[in-house]
């Protein structure tokens, strides 16, 4: 590893305050980032400098033999040291690319270069200019892939970064680059024997070789040494959150007759899985500490049943249970889950969502308060100033990395009007399934469960991929489905035309389909611009079989559970992300019928090189772990399949699946650190993002 001009500790004392502050201007303080700039650099996760210095490359191209002009081989990718002598612009008449030509030489001979799409670039590509091109030579011309102008050696790996149509990986190069001349100020966390005994690199040192590696090797271990430092920081952090207020609540008796006859209500029997789940949620039901579990399992596992079991419980021990959603349709769609069952067994309850009409609402909070409704299904209105519980026995909050800290906090502390002095057990479910030392690092103070293991006979959906030249052949596979009795989903993507509200957008290409593809079929569709009852309405005559194929937006992306429903086409599915693309996906294979979800895109030369992966990795597996992993490889920011908590969302470099010891070596590390100095103090604050712990640290 390089050094690093040297950060002596006084020097380094003196100068900090100021300096930390200039890693957290905005990029736009940046020479020639404008608004556009810093907003696609927004999209992309990066607001200031540091975020910048940190920002992570993907993947890394090797090095390409530098070649003369005069040597190079058909072919043969190469780098070359040219001088331009003249440029020319042209546009191709089929596909309306402009293809600049430019003229270079060296000194043994030259050759035509060319770029595609790229014209602004022949302002810069002035006679006599010096410049860097990589590319391979191709029919004659040289075809450039990468180019730098000037002399001055390049590195000969190089970095591609997370980029987007709006901005480019190069673009994002360069202005990494003009970042790294802050890199001073970065600091170093890591204490010095520290540092010596975990053989790590200085900060600086790592996040250089990140950038510009000089050897393949460099980069590993910068992303170690980072990755160490950001789970130390958050061990301390976790190590300094404020404890655990009050945990007391009801303790339960044992499953009775309540439970016997939800079972039996059930049309299947529990899973092996879930059983286990069972018993561990029967196990802290029946203490005096609140249950704090979170329930892991991916798309689809029947977490939905389980949560309903843990509900129930509390409503046979004579209390409540409430399940908190994070979007109306899927607090609809639970409610008509679960309106049926508890119809069944004679308990009362309520759907509680800000659309619902006031009059309704009312009804609906006294019923929780005088204790009629046993079990309220709803979005974050059950957790509004307004709303009594009886006694909340047991609250569930599905999708839990979907909600903020304060939400879940409001839920889980929740004092009902009974027991003013308990809180209820509390259950988290999540579909972002992480491995447990990980999860068990980022919530410590929850016990894990997981569901392991899908309901018997689910086979796992087949995923293909077409570009939109072939979609009808996808839909004429929709229609051979929809032959055998069984539904389907179009999804379309959020994109609308000018001036059209996505409602409109999506309902003017159900019209478009039910005038063409899909001629002849029942077709409803389905959007978050619909009023409460218009989707509800909806929704109810798809699962009761009164409409063959349903068009929607991403509200379906949870929450819609049709097993009948066996063939998914998603349009445009380069528009969306992996994790909305998993969870679209996880609305099919519901039942026992083999299911397919056919992703249709815009034609694969259109495409960034990120959505590319991003279908393919979908078509390679369905599982929701790996799935998360290339997540956050591709999109290099630890968004973790779309996590908005504090936490996980910071974990730049670690590899939730592969970094088990890393994160073992610096939860010892923390355990025994005795002296945690200003900076690393800082970084713990950063991470957390809050007052507490920078008093506390
Ligand atoms: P998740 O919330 O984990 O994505 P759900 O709870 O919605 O999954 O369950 C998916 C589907 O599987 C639902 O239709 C549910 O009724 C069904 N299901 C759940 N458990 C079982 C089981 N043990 N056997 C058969 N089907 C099940
Ligand atoms: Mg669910």
């Amino acid at each position: 590893m390089r050094s690093f001009g040297g950060i002596e500790p006084a020097s380094e004392a003196r100068v900090r305050p100021i300096e930390i502050d200039a890693l957290d201007q905005p990029v736009s303080s940046l020479k020639g980032v404008g608004t556009k700039t810093s907003a696609a650099l927004g999209r992309l996760g990066v607001s200031s400098i540091r975020d910048l210095i940190l920002y992570r490359p993907r993947r890394y191209e090797p090095p390409a033999p530098r070649r003369d002009v005069g040597e190079l081989l058909s072919g043969e990718e190469a780098t070359l040291d040219v001088e331009v002598v003249n440029t020319s612009l042209r546009r191709t008449r089929r596909r309306n690319l402009t293809i600049l030509e430019a003229l270079v030489r060296d000194s043994t001979g030259s050759i035509v270069a060319t770029w595609f799409n790229q014209a602004w670039l022949s302002e810069k590509l002035t006679p006599g200019v010096h410049l860097q091109i990589r590319g391979t030579l191709d029919r004659g011309d040289f075809a450039v892939r990468s180019y730098e102008l000037g002399t001055e050696p390049i590195a000969d790996i190089t970095p591609l970064y997370p980029a987007s149509d709006a901005l480019a990986s190069k673009r994002i190069r360069d202005l990494v680059r003009l970042a790294l001349e802050h890199l001073e100020s970065l600091g170093e966390p890591l204490p010095a024997r520290l540092r010596a005994t975990q053989r790590l690199p200085h900060k600086a040192d790592a996040v250089l070789a990140l950038h510009q590696p000089r050897v393949m090797d460099d980069v590993e271990t910068a992303r170690q040494r980072l990755a160490f430092e950001e789970l130390l920081v958050m061990q301390l952090g976790l190590a300094a959150r404020p404890d655990a207020e009050d945990r007391d609540a009801a303790p339960f008796s044992e499953p009775g007759e309540l439970i016997s006859r939800y079972r039996a209500a059930l049309p299947f029997e529990f899973t092996a899985a879930q059983e286990r789940v069972i018993v561990e949620i029967d196990g802290d039901l029946e203490k005096s500490d609140a249950m704090q579990r979170l329930l892991q399992g991916d798309v689809g596992s029947g977490k939905t049943v389980v949560a309903l079991y843990a509900l129930m419980r509390a409503v046979e021990a004579g209390q409540q249970g409430a399940l908190m959603a994070p979007t109306e349709t899927l607090a609809e769609q639970h409610f008509l889950t679960v309106e049926r069952i508890c119809a069944e067994l004679g308990i009362g309850c309520v759907l509680l969502t800000s659309s619902l009409p006031t009059a309704a609402a009312r009804e609906a909070r006294a019923l929780l308060e005088t204790g009629e409704a046993g079990i309220a299904i709803g979005t974050h209105a059950l957790i509004q100033d307004q709303i009594a519980f009886r006694a909340l026995g047991v609250a569930v909050v599905d999708e839990q990395h979907r909600f903020g800290v304060e939400q879940r906090h409001a839920l889980a502390t929740h004092r009902s009007i009974d027991t003013p002095d308990r809180v209820p057990h509390q259950l988290y479910m999540t579909a972002t399934p992480i491995p447990r030392t990980l999860a068990l690092t980022v919530w410590g103070d929850l016990a894990i469960s997981e569901i392991n293991q899908p309901p018997a006979g689910r086979r796992p959906i087949v995923t293909s991929w077409t570009t939109h030249e072939r979609a009808s052949e996808a839909y004429l596979r929709l229609r051979s489905h929809l032959e055998n009795g069984r539904q389907a989903y179009v999804v379309c993507p959020l994109i609308t035309a000018s001036g059209a509200s996505e409602g409109r957008a999506a309902e003017d290409e159900a019209r478009r389909l039910q005038s063409a593809e899909l001629a002849d079929l029942r077709v409803g569709c389905i959007h978050g611009q619909l009023p409460t009852r218009d989707r509800r309405a909806l929704m109810e005559a798809f699962a009761a079989g009164e409409l063959d194929v349903l068009v929607a937006t991403t509200v379906i992306e949870v929450g819609i559970d049709v097993p009948n429903a066996s063939i998914m086409i998603v349009q445009e599915a380069d528009r969306f992300g992996l994790a909305q693309l998993h969870q679209l996906r996880g609305r099919v294979g519901r039942g026992e019928h083999q299911s397919y979800c056919l992703l249709v895109s815009r034609a694969k030369k259109e495409l960034t090189e990120m959505a590319s992966e991003r279908l393919d990795a979908m078509v390679s597996t369905t599982d929701g772990f790996e799935l998360a992993e290339i997540d956050l490889e591709l999109r290099g920011h630890g968004q973790l399949l779309g996590t908005r908590q504090k936490g996980l969302s910071d974990l730049r470099f670690t590899r939730p699946r592969s970094d088990q010891e890393l994160l073992r070596a610096a939860r010892d590390v923390a355990s025994e650190l005795d002296e945690v100095d200003e900076i690393l103090t800082l970084e713990v604050a950063r991470m957390f993002g809050d007052a507490d712990h920078r008093g506390r640290a």
